[in-house]
Parts: structure tokens; sequence; C-alpha cells
């Protein structure tokens, strides 16, 4: 059966990356690739790079925001040569597929994929819950686009194969969406509560986003913490 693992990509500069991307997927079993506001797509270029994975390419979707790519996902993995200030919890290519395998069962996994330039922006990464560093050579670990992807979706294909061995799901994680109201929620609250700082408003909530990313709440866990949003906001509205 098909592995509900998405390969997603932001600003891509050069088609003949995408046409590399398609190719490399399609070698490992994948086919879903959504295109964040790529610079030249659809082109000749991307298509000659594709070989038989054309298919890959004309199912592609097209999309403005990250957000929007992965709202329905339950599992948002960014991928980057580099570390981050923000920290959150990191995988090796290997762990990733292996998680992806596992949580595909659910609902769609996102694994991101950076400009040719300047990687995943800071507002890329706190989309993500995870970060992905492909082991490399220390001095210069920066894969080239198609071939970093190929690596992880090599390591999806062999996770695929061990699927019986992986662990099972548990427990329902919420979709990004589900994420993206919490958040709504409690930048509300904080709000209402008066903790939000008006000199820096969006900091607590960016360290407390980090905070909720790294324990990746269960969907109950979610609802629960919901539950205390709205009893606090309920406090602060009699006081
Ligand atoms: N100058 C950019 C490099 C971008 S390379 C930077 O410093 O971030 C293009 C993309 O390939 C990256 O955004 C990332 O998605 C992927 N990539 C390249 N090398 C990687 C590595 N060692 N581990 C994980 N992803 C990598």
């Amino acid at each position: 059966m098909a592995l509900n693992i998405r390969i997603i990509l932001i600003q891509t500069w050069h088609p003949g990356n995408i046409g590399a991307v398609a190719r490399a997927m399609k070698n490992m079993g994948l086919s879903d690739l959504v295109l964040v506001n790529p610079v030249d797509f659809p082109s000749d270029e991307a298509y000659s790079r594709a070989g038989q994975a054309t298919d890959v390419l004309d199912n592609a979707r097209v999309v403005s925001s990250l957000a929007e790519a992965i709202s329905d996902c339950v599992l948002v993995v960014g991928t980057s040569a580099r570390d981050r200030s923000i920290r959150l919890p990191a995988y090796t290519a290997e762990q990733c597929a292996e998680e992806a395998v596992t949580l595909q069962q659910q609902a769609p996994v996102a694994i991101v994929f950076g400009r040719e330039r300047m990687g995943l922006h800071n507002d890329d990464i706190q989309q993500c819950h995870a970060q992905l560093n492909i082991d490399a050579n220390p001095d210069y670990p920066v894969l080239n686009l198609s071939q970093a992807v190929q690596l992880v979706c090599y390591e999806v294909f062999k996770a695929s194969q061990r699927q019986n061995q992986l662990p099972q799901v548990e427990e329902d994680y919420p979709l990004n969406e589900d994420l993206n109201r919490f958040y709504d929620h409690l930048a509300q609250t904080l709000d209402e509560i008066g903790f939000t700082n008006t000199k820096a408003p969006g900091q607590a909530l960016d360290h407390l986003k980090a905070l909720y990313r790294r324990a990746r709440p269960t969907a109950k866990e979610l609802r629960l913490l919901r539950g205390v949003l709205s009893k606090a906001q309920e406090a602060a509205d009699k006081s």
C-alpha cells in the first residue's frame, strides 16, 4: 500500500531540482509532492530531470504557504544541515523514517525541505515538530536538495520494508490544524489573563509553542489543555 508520506519543497529556485526530487521519490515508492511557492514550475527542465517520474510532477500540488501544505499532517519534520535557536527534537534520517512510517498509518506525515540557498527560515522551522539532520562531513554538511531528499526517501523505503516490526501507534496525535487552534486559544488566554508582555507580545508564545511541540501532546492531552485554558478564561472574566 502507498505510504502516506508527503515531501514538501519550499521556494525551490532550480526547476531541475524539482524534477530530480520527483525521481528520487518515485524510486523509493513515494508520490505525494507539494511545492510551496516554487520559483519556476511547471517547467521543461523539471520534466527533463524527472526520468519516468513525470506522474509525480503531474500530481504535485502548488500551494502558497507551508501552513496550507501541512494542515492535515500528524507529524511535520523539517530538514536542515544546521542547528537552530529554537530547539526541536532532532532525528537521524533512520529514526525519522521509522517514526514517519509508523505515524502515517494515522494521517499524512510531512518531511519539509528548504531553499537551495537559504534552507528553512526560522518561521518554517517553528511550524515543525522535529528536525532531521543527515549526518555528513562537519566541514561541509550541506547536501544538494534532491540528494538530501534521496537519502531521506531511501531510509523511508527501508523502514517501510520493516513496517511489521515497527511499533504500532497506540495514541491518537492531533493534526497540525488542531495544534494551531490550540496555539490561537493559548495566545488569546495569555492576553486575557494579562500574561502577555506588551513590549514583546509574541515572545512568550513562541517559547511555549516550542515547549508543546517538544512534548508532542496526544489528542486527548490537547483536549485537556484546551479545558484548562477555557477555565482560566472564565476565571479572568469573573475577576
Ligand atoms: N544554505 C542552506 C542549505 C540549503 S540546502 C542552509 O545553510 O540551510 C537545501 C536543503 O537541502 C536544506 O534546506 C535541507 O532541506 C536539505 N539538506 C541539505 N543538507 C542537509 C543535511 N545535511 N541534513 C538535512 N537536510 C539537508
